[in-house]
């Protein structure tokens, strides 16, 4: 990564400022991703010290700053305590100690990277993100935008509800990226459950999760349907580190036992 200029932002409104003053700026998370970038940065702005690094929790929400890192998520109480841990093990399922305290969940959503395993579990919880100046989206919609990011992630909130999660990566090795990843969250009769890195990024199985919310009684025939639904729903497709085929055989298995998880803790 070549920078012709570093900038350590005062405020909001500095990084702000400087940040959409030439194209060729960019905001500076963890910058473990930025450093793999080939192409010259104008300006690196840094947004240490605004006080974005913190985890929040009133009894409605998590409130998690952008500059907070992997390793804070992962061994944090409010993280743990939410469906028994499944985005802190998410959190800790990303390479080492070192790498996690220093990436940023900022840096992680604002690269909406494909392999990403934060967002998958994201995407099963009600979260909505805030950026500078004046801006909240929930993620799914978040997700559908295309183009360079032109405001500053500050923020994540969580909506809390007493839910029961899982989350699975599988991978080649644990320093790996995940093959396939995937997440659920259930909560009184609210099943959501969303599958990434297929390669593309996480995505929620809409109409399966419908169908398994509608259902007061869940029967192994309707786990079954709900995993056709999937696959049909959900595009895997084949990489080097893994065919189509594979994926959808792991999806199968892991969409079950994902979900005789979180319906046995429900009942
Ligand atoms: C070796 C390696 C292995 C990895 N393996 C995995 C893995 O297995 N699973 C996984 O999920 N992830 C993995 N990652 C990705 C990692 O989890 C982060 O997503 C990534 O490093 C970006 O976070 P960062 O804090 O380093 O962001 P940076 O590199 O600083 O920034 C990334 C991008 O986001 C922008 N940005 C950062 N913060 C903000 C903000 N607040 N507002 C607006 N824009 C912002 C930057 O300008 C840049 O474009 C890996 C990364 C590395 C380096």
């Amino acid at each position: 990564m070549k920078v012709n200029q570093y900038y350590k932002a005062a405020t909001l409104e500095d990084a702000y400022k400087v940040f959409i003053d030439e194209p060729g700026n960019a905001i500076l998370g963890g910058g473990l991703w930025l450093k793999k970038i080939n192409g010259p940065i104008n300006k690196l702005v840094d947004l240490n010290g605004l006080g974005l690094d913190f985890i929040n929790e009133t009894s409605e929400e998590i409130i998690i700053g952008a500059m907070t890192t992997l390793r804070h998520m992962e061994t944090h109480p409010s993280i743990i305590n939410l469906g028994q841990g499944f985005l802190s093990k998410a959190s800790g399922s990303i390479m080492g100690v070192a790498l996690r305290n220093m990436v940023t969940i900022g840096g992680c959503l604002a690269g909406k990277y494909p392999f990403s395993d934060i967002i998958t579990p994201l995407l099963t919880l009600d979260v909505s993100l805030s950026f500078f100046p004046d801006r909240t989206i929930d993620l799914p919609s978040y997700l559908q935008e295309t183009g360079k990011l032109k405001t500053i992630l500050t923020k994540i909130t969580i909506k809390k509800r007493n839910l029961n999660g899982f989350f699975k990566k599988i991978s080649v090795t644990p320093l790996d990226f995940a093959i396939l990843n995937m997440a659920i969250s259930a909560f009184k009769g609210d099943i959501r459950i969303a599958v990434g890195s297929r390669p593309g990024v996480g995505q929620l199985a809409i109409e399966a999760s419908k169908f398994l919310s509608n259902n007061s009684q869940i029967t192994e025939d309707d786990i079954q349907k709900a995993t056709e639904m999937i696959l049909k729903e959900i595009t895997f497709l084949s990489t080097n580190a893994a065919s189509a085929e594979y994926r959808i055989a792991l999806a199968k298995a892991h969409i079950k036992r994902g979900l005789m998880e979180v319906l046995t803790y429900e009942s």
